[in-house]
């Protein structure tokens, strides 16, 4: 496998905060990757010392293969990023700050206009960026970090802000732009749905290092999620499932087991349970949190935004 990131031992620390501490990310080729963590975890730090706007304090970082000390420009000259908010003058149009970001990278301007093409505002860019929605602006730094059809994109916090609309075009572009540009994307969040709707693989960092890394699904093995069943038989129910083994618990007229079942494996057990002569008025599955995959993966809670 062939990786767009690839970080060795990568450690930094700000006075005695240790902010990463010694991380190995892997991040496959053509994935959208997440890279999950509370506020505080170290993610922000991560992603500057990825686009080497901070240096580690040891440690390697290969950017499509290319070690970003040794070969800076030729590890970043096939990277697009979003850090923070970024910056856009207000009294410019969105093609003038395409047609300026452009011209400033050395490229042909129409690489900027195809860009704003890309994520829809071709419409809007004869207007003042003043007048965009915070979505808009968002799709506008989008815009200018995939100019020149980049390799690799490093999105810090992408829907962090944005209404919900804005958050569901900014979800569908990312999940579009493996195919459409044939770009890995890398991208940051606190928010388990967020990641889960859009990334491939995901990483998990607490507190500088990481306590989880592979493929989306496995994550969810990880902490099997909860099955709630409403039931007119509720003692009745519980003890089937703990004649099979299976964890289950009462809550007034629910039953509670923790299993991941596909939408045939449930519907296989409702039928099941009917032939038992056990009523099933209720079906609801409960996806883990980010707080429980902690709490399962390190051993701890902590108190985490959802
Ligand atoms: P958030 O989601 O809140 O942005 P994060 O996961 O991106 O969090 P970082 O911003 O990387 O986390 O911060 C990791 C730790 O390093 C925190 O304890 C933070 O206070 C500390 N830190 C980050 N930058 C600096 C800095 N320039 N000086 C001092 N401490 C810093």
């Amino acid at each position: 496998m062939t990786f767009a990131i690839e970080t060795r031992r990568l450690c930094r620390a700000f006075g005695d905060i240790t902010a990463v501490d010694g991380l190995n990310l892997a991040v496959p080729e053509g994935s959208v990757f997440g890279f999950l963590g509370p506020n505080g975890a170290g993610k922000t730090t991560t992603i500057r010392m990825l686009l080497g706007l901070i240096a580690p304090q040891s440690g390697e970082i290969l950017l499509n293969g290319c070690n970003l000390t040794r070969n800076r420009s030729g590890a970043l000259s096939g990277v697009g990023a979003i850090v923070e908010s970024p910056a856009l003058y207000p009294n410019l149009t969105g093609r003038e700050i395409l047609t300026l970001a452009a011209r400033l990278s050395g490229r042909p301007v129409k690489q900027g206009i195809e860009a704003l093409e890309r994520v829809s505002l071709v419409d809007a860019m004869d207007r003042k960026v003043s007048g965009y929605s915070l979505g808009m602006r968002q799709r506008l730094a989008l815009a200018r970090a995939m100019m020149g059809s980049p390799r690799l994109l490093i999105l810090d916090e992408p829907t962090n802000g944005l209404d919900p609309a804005g958050i569901a075009d900014m979800r569908a572009l990312i999940c579009s732009l493996p195919s459409t540009l044939g770009a890995t994307v890398f991208l940051s969040s606190h928010l388990l749905s967020e990641i889960e709707q859009m990334a491939t693989h995901c990483a998990l960092l607490d507190r500088g290092r990481l306590v989880f890394q592979d493929r989306l699904e496995k994550l969810s093995s990880a902490a099997p999620s909860v099955l709630l069943i409403e039931t007119d038989r509720p003692e009745a129910l519980v003890q089937r499932f703990l004649d099979q083994n299976v964890l289950a618990e009462r809550e007034a007229d629910q039953v509670r087991i923790h299993l991941s079942l596909s939408r045939e494996e449930r519907q296989a057990l409702v039928n099941a349970l009917i032939e038992d002569g056990i009523g099933v008025s209720g079906l609801r599955e409960q996806k883990p949190t980010l707080e429980s995959l902690f709490l399962k993966l390190t051993g701890e809670g902590r108190g985490l935004p959802q």
